[in-house]
């Protein structure tokens, strides 16, 4: 069992910003930024894509309102959205989670900086685009 499904569970504290039957938000315990809080869909998936279309929608929902509460409650108006898939993706904790992480204007602040990204950018290859679109709009549609 993975420590968010303890902490859905109560067996295990959190600083809990917000509830519902789906879904569960609080503050990460090692924050980037002060506000870094975590949105964590109650039903036990380890990626995005295994997500039921009801907890996915509730997730969403509840992503985009703890975004607002975090934005009003810390001040900070620009943040990051983060969700890591695997391992080699970043993700530590194997249960689906956004990230919410505010990025301060003052980036050398106490609480501090938020998100750094590097983005290794390419042009995207014509004579690949129209396969990958093709079949990524064919397994979307299913
Ligand atoms: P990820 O790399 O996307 O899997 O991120 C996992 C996040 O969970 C990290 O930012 C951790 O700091 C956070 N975390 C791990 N354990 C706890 C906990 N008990 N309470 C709050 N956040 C946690």
């Amino acid at each position: 069992m993975t420590i968010f499904a303890r902490i859905i569970k109560g067996e295990i504290p959190c600083h809990k910003v917000y509830e519902d039957a789906h879904t569960i938000a609080f503050l990460d315990i090692n924050p980037l930024s002060r506000g870094h809080t975590l949105v964590v869909p109650k039903e036990p998936a380890v990626t995005l894509d295994e997500l039921s279309a009801d907890s996915a929608a509730a997730l969403g929902r509840a992503l985009a309102r703890v975004a607002r509460a975090v934005r009003i409650a810390t001040g900070t108006p620009e943040y990051n959205i983060l969700q890591n898939n695997g391992s080699t993706a970043g993700q530590v904790v194997m249960h689906v989670h956004f990230h919410i992480i505010p990025r301060p204007a003052n980036a050398t602040g106490p609480g501090g900086p938020g998100l750094s990204v590097t983005w290794p950018a390419r042009t995207l290859a014509k004579e690949d685009a129209t396969t990958l679109a093709t079949a990524i709009a064919a397994a979307a549609a299913k």
